[in-house]
């Protein structure tokens, strides 16, 4: 950039509502710079000039680096300007205007209100609803936008005069802080009895005494309700499971500080950075001491920080709490009090601020330095993604996603914004849910589709809801919206082929058939499916995901013609069950087929002893047996690939022989897991292989629930790098079933429009 006297700059990317616009302020006030800043639609739009010549590079560079926390930046644009000779720099009134406006997520306390509310001469001291600025509520309080107090649930409480004073003064740190408060003139807590309604003196104070005396309490945060009780106290853990109805399912922690977690887990610097981020997800460590009902059979704890003022004052006298999702099973998480939730607890710690829309919290862990979701929810709804520009297009697209673990996603002006977590839709509160959030956002969008997007399966929900629309309708193969949304994620462009190895649970097949493991060569336009698992008979179908004993003596059955031997984890089985199962198998009655990979790993876990018979949570047993891999055994089992026509058909017939000899040979089950999941590893190498000679393509795209397993994703990342593949995998959202919609935006954006 020229020296000049004057630059306009239009900053687009989250910048709005999130303190943007005094920052600049006291930034050219540092500067000595006149000029103005104001929110127009897609951002904020800035005018600096100076009466001499001037580089302005450094103010700019200064932007980029100071910018307030909440805000992201996507791009700048700087173009010289006219000098005005304006007499100051000035804060200017909004614009209203049809585009895209963002919004911010969720974030946690920052340190500035940290050291206030620990100020006994403060007056927000100890005070649970202190934000400013940089921190606070934000999409979990909104019902419309623009984003001013007045269209949030703080709309009912009157502004002190003090906090009134701070809210309009451009100096000061809560200047325009919409949710700003005090105990003058803010929100409250409650204590209260859950069956009784009775109130309770004492506060949150009051509340971690119950807790340490082995109380369940729910504990209303930003997003909904968490149940809490002291993961120390093995009876109050247990009632915990009980209420949940979670015999072995693993609870989150939430723990005063780093120095917490640090005596129970292991941490390297991104975990860190990543629990200590402003957006506070649960990240999953690895245990250095384990506290026992927590989270069994696994070798992980999810932890989290506590990230309201409300949580962090109730942390003081405790350090770690079990804080998991208050919702039943099967239902979303509960937003306010209600005999529902009272049911679940003892005691209730709530406050007088509504939330408006629900947020569960994100999980993640850390896979070669970056995240891997395993739910994407608060903290990061409803940031913004933006397409390649080959992609884009003045159409609006709403895109409905599948049916378990579902999110929906919208199209509008070159971004698409991705809803939270929603949970399976065919749970009747969860749909309700999935049409709250639907609207909801279609409202704060100011969001009309032109076109809409859903998954080929006939029987979705979301599938017959696009159809009601009475718009274009697009349906998208699922592991192909798989392979789209990692694609979009990583911006390749429109011409671009990868090959994308989808490794997952089910997913409606492009020829009515059930798909599982996928390797599809994918551009924005079309899929060929250039291999697959082999068909394996699901006996019982959705039951034989339920029962991994089921797909234990499909894969049994299979690999033996004659007779199969006796392995001791079937022998828990009744033999009559056992008789009937193999008779329908036998007979082809009520087994539908599919090339599932999950599936798979349910019969490895469950033949080599590590998996119930009946599981409680989906991936409980693929996730035993990834918990026990041993990191040290380089080598792994037969396959097959059959190559005689396309699309190969990978069989593991081989494979199953030989696990099952290593377990007639008492190998450790940590080396056969290991084997195992090398074998896979393999089966990728060589397909990814074969592509690359025969097509040409270099770029793998890895996705679908399979690919939460560490162990699988961090090898095969690598060695397709040594073997210099661009290994793709998604990074802002999860491999899982949340990437469906996303996916099918992507591929309705590629469609000629008519
Ligand atoms: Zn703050
Ligand atoms: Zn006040
Ligand atoms: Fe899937």
């Amino acid at each position: 950039m020229k020296k000049s006297q004057a630059i306009k700059a239009v900053v687009f990317g989250v910048v709005q509502g999130v303190g943007f616009r005094p920052f600049v302020y006291r930034l050219a006030h540092r500067f000595g710079y006149n000029g103005w800043v104001k929110n127009i639609g897609f951002g904020v739009e800035i005018h600096v000039e100076s009466r001499k010549l001037q580089d302005f590079n450094p103010f700019f560079q200064a932007l980029r680096i100071e910018k307030p926390p909440l805000s992201q930046i996507e791009k700048i644009d700087l173009k010289p300007d006219k000098f005005l000779n304006c007499s100051r720099f000035e804060i200017q009134k909004t614009e209203q205007s049809q585009s895209f406006v963002f919004i911010s997520p969720d974030i946690s306390i920052c340190d500035n209100c940290k050291k206030e509310i620990m100020d006994p001469k403060d007056r927000r001291s100890q005070y649970p609803f202190i934000n400013c600025t940089d921190c606070g509520p934000r999409y979990t309080i909104v019902k419309a936008l623009p984003y001013d107090r007045n269209q949030t649930t703080m709309s009912n409480f009157q502004m002190c005069p003090q906090c009134q004073k701070e809210f309009t003064d451009p100096l000061d740190r809560r200047y325009h802080a919409q949710p700003i408060a005090c105990p003058e003139c803010g929100p409250e807590v409650e204590l209260k009895h859950s069956s009784s309604g009775e109130n309770i003196s004492g506060g949150i104070q009051k509340a971690a005494s119950l807790i340490r005396e082995g109380a369940v309490l729910a504990v209303k945060g930003l997003g909904g309700f968490h149940l809490v009780c002291d993961p120390f106290n093995e009876q109050a853990v247990q009632k915990l499971r009980t209420i949940k109805k979670r015999k072995i399912k693993p609870f989150a922690l939430m723990a005063f500080d780093l120095n917490v977690i640090h005596e129970f887990a292991h941490m390297d610097s991104a975990e860190k950075e990543q629990l200590c981020s402003a957006r506070r997800p649960i990240v999953l460590l690895r245990k250095k001491k384990d506290i026992p009902g927590i989270a069994p059979h696994l070798k992980e704890m999810g932890f989290m920080l506590p990230y309201t003022p409300l949580h962090y004052l109730l942390l003081q006298d405790l350090d770690l709490i079990v804080a998991t999702s208050s919702n039943p099973k099967d239902a979303p998480i509960f937003k306010q009090e209600s005999k529902g939730l009272a049911r679940l607890c003892d005691y209730i710690l709530t406050h007088n601020r509504p939330i408006h829309m629900r947020a569960d919290d994100s999980v993640m862990k850390i896979v070669d330095q970056k995240p891997l979701f395993l739910r994407r929810a608060r903290g990061y709804v409803p940031y913004p993604q933006s397409v390649p520009e080959s992609l884009a297009s003045s159409q609006q697209i709403l895109a409905l996603g599948g049916e378990l673990k579902d999110t929906i996603s919208l199209y509008k002006n070159g971004y698409v914004i991705t809803s939270q977590f929603l949970g399976d839709l065919n749970e009747y509160q969860n749909y309700k849910y999935f049409e709250e959030t639907l609207e909801h956002l279609s409202h704060l969008f100011e969001f009309q589709p032109d076109a809409v997007a859903s998954d080929l399966h006939p029987d979705f929900h979301t599938t017959r809801y696009a159809q009601r629309m009475g718009i274009p309708h697009f349906k998208v193969q699922h592991h192909y919206a798989h392979a789209l949304a990692t694609m979009l994620e990583h911006q390749i462009e429109k011409e671009a082929r990868v090959l994308g190895v989808i490794l997952d649970g089910f997913g409606y097949g492009g020829d009515g058939t059930a798909w599982g493991a996928e390797f599809l060569v994918s551009d924005y336009q079309q899929y060929q499916r250039i291999g697959h698992f082999k068909y394996m008979p699901l006996p019982g179908g959705d039951l034989a995901a339920k029962q991994p004993w089921r797909m234990a003596l499909s894969y049994l059955m299979d690999a033996y013609e004659e007779k199969s031997p006796s392995v001791p984890s079937l022998s828990q089985i009744n033999s009559k069950q056992l008789r009937a199962v193999q008779q329908m198998i036998q007979k082809d009655l009520c087994t539908p087929p599919a090339s599932s990979c999950g599936r798979l790993f349910d019969a490895v876990s469950y033949l080599i002893g590590l998996s119930p018979p009946q599981v409680e949570f989906e991936a409980e047993a693929p996730m035993r047996l990834e918990a026990i891999a041993d990191e040290n055994t380089p080598d792994c089992y037969g396959f097959q690939i059959r190559e005689d026509s396309l699309p190969y058909v990978v069989s593991f017939s081989k494979t199953i022989r030989a696990i099952i000899r290593d377990l007639d040979q008492k190998i450790p089950e940590s080396v056969i897991s290991a084997r195992f999941h090398n074998t896979l590893l393999e089966v990728i190498i060589q397909i990814s292989e074969k592509v690359r000679q025969k097509q040409g393509i270099n770029t793998i795209v890895l996705a679908g629930g399979v690919f939460l397993n560490q162990y699988l994703l961090s090898r095969t990342t690598k060695k397709l790098r040594n073997l210099d593949f661009e290994v793709l995998r998604p990074v802002q959202y999860s491999p899982n079933d949340e990437l469906i919609s996303l996916g099918q935006i992507a591929y309705a954006l590629a469609r000629p429009k008519k």
